[in-house]
């Protein structure tokens, strides 16, 4: 059987246009479209071999059970299949939108292996979830009864909002501060809205707000709330703040206009995509429409800035990056959709330095791979001599994040990290060196994936579900 191409089904309308009959309305359409959903999911799910050793399930961070509700949706049950699919995963919407399958479960699937293409895991997930919205099937953490516990957890991202779900349906009080304006963390600020709808993300905070969760939203802890503050207020806190420090390419020129941090450009177009005012959009700043770009970094947030420019219109978008395509740390899948949509990559190029008070330029190096460093990845080398100078209007900075030093902004010196600065926390129970308080996501592990928080999140919900059981217990004694 021929390798076969991943079609995005669920995306036929806006991606595929090309295939609406031409004398269809869009309102007709929808049917049409729903129903080609249908029959795709069920052959996809019925590709399934049922294997018996389900790598798929196994590479799923969450462990989702991925035969059953494939097996499910190819028989047409689909709110069985939707039943399994939310036991494990809080967000499967989301997981199935954005997860990095081909890194994840599709990569491992038993039928890709063996070279004839994996099963669609992820747009079947997606295709459930939907379909489960559509049907009204998705019902908010409604708790049987309530408790007087209540937790904090700092950050709405998807580690926050996911234990908050746990937690909530154990009839926990929830609050839940965040920084920002709107809940989502970087689902709704970071990760762009071709790869991520926002209104998949809102409908769930929604949703979390009609089961009780009470949200504090623009309030910086640190800031408007110290953190002994929350200390008094909950019985546990859980920290899951994510990281936003930028790292920082120390070269000639950096200071430049026109030079960015990739979190800015992205946080202005998708603030731009909610209709709020965004001056540094409008004014040209954080806009890529009618400029040359370049993007240094070869990650996944170098991938979502590039095809960003690419939609706001740039007259060329270029991706530096010092290795090769082989050892690109970002999924295959992602460079493949980019390189489709038009982004040069310039492999083995490393930045030197910047032309101009406005930039003008990058000065680029060419590079080589050498010799294998102590990870067993071929370290670039310089080329002698054979610098150049890659034309820009905008540079776009994507060289990855960091974490905040919480310890200090926040006053508490007992709050443990490691040497790169994330908060330690045991990686089951996810409690950190304070009593009482947990952390989860890219704050405990590093920058990281939203399945990953997810799990996180979840895992430190039954932490502290567990804690305040015991506590009632003694209290009860
Ligand atoms: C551009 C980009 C694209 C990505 N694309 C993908 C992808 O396609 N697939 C994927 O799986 N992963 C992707 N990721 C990674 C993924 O988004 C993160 O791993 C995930 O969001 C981490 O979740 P989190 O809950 O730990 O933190 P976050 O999502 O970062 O949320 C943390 C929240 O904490 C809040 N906060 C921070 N400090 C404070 C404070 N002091 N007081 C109050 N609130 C605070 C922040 O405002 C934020 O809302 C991407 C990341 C980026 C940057
Ligand atoms: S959560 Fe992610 S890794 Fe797990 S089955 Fe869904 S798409 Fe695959």
């Amino acid at each position: 059987m021929a390798k076969q191409r991943m079609l995005k089904f669920v995306d036929v309308d806006r991606d595929m246009p090309e295939k609406r009959p031409p004398n269809l309305r869009a309102q007709d359409f929808g049917e049409i479209y729903a129903e080609y959903a249908t029959a795709k999911a069920e052959e996809q799910a019925s590709r399934c071999s049922q294997c018996g050793v389900p790598y798929c399930q196994s590479h799923c961070p969450l462990h989702n059970n991925i035969p059953d509700w494939l097996r499910l949706t190819a028989e047409g049950r689909l709110q069985e299949a939707y039943e399994i699919s939310q036991a494990t995963n809080t967000f499967p919407e989301i997981c199935g939108r954005i997860c990095p399958q081909d890194r994840l479960c599709e990569g491992n699937c038993v039928i890709e292996q063996s070279g004839h293409g994996t099963v669609t895991i992820g747009s079947v997930e997606k295709y459930i979830t939907d379909t489960a919205w559509e049907n009204g099937w998705v019902k908010p953490a409604a708790p049987l009864s309530e408790r007087t516990e209540s937790v904090g957890i700092i950050g709405a991202g998807p580690g926050g909002l996911a234990a908050a779900d746990v937690l909530r349906r154990q009839g926990v009080q929830v609050t839940v501060y965040d920084r920002y304006d709107r809940a989502g963390g970087l689902l709704t600020y970071g990760i762009p809205g071709f790869k991520l709808e926002k209104d998949v993300v809102m409908k769930r905070i929604d949703q979390l707000e009609q089961g009780g969760v009470n949200f504090k939203m623009n309030c910086n802890v640190g800031e408007d709330i110290s953190f002994a503050e929350l200390r008094e207020t909950h019985d546990a806190i859980l920290i899951a703040t994510g990281v936003y420090k930028s790292r920082e390419l120390p070269a000639p020129g950096v200071g430049a206009q026109g030079i960015v941090r990739a979190i800015d450009f992205l946080t202005a177009s998708n603030r731009k995509s909610f209709g709020d005012a965004v001056p540094e959009f409008d004014s040209g700043e954080l806009n890529a429409e009618g400029k040359k770009v370049v993007v240094i970094g070869g990650g996944d947030t170098a991938m979502d800035c590039l095809r960003t420019s690419i939609r706001q219109g740039a007259t060329s978008v270029k991706c530096l990056y010092r290795r090769d395509k082989a050892n690109m740390p970002g999924s295959q899948r992602e460079v493949a959709n980019a390189e489709e949509e038009g982004v040069e990559f310039v492999w083995l190029t490393a930045p030197k330095g910047f032309k101009g008070d406005t930039v003008e330029g990058v000065m680029v190096s060419k590079m080589r791979l050498g010799a294998p460093d102590a990870s067993g990845r071929q370290s670039p080398e310089e080329i002698e001599g054979a610098d150049y100078v890659e034309d820009a209007d905008i540079v776009i900075m994507a060289l990855g994040f960091e974490p905040e030093a919480l310890p200090t902004l926040w006053d508490v010196p007992e709050l443990g990290v490691t040497r790169w600065g994330t908060v330690k926390a045991d990686f089951q129970t996810h409690e950190t060196s304070m009593k009482g308080v947990y952390a989860c996501g890219d704050i405990q592990r590093g920058a990281s994936l939203v399945v990953w928080a997810i799990r996180d999140g979840r895992e430190a919900a039954d932490a502290i579900l567990d804690q305040i059981n015991a506590a009632a217990q003694v209290a009860a004694e």
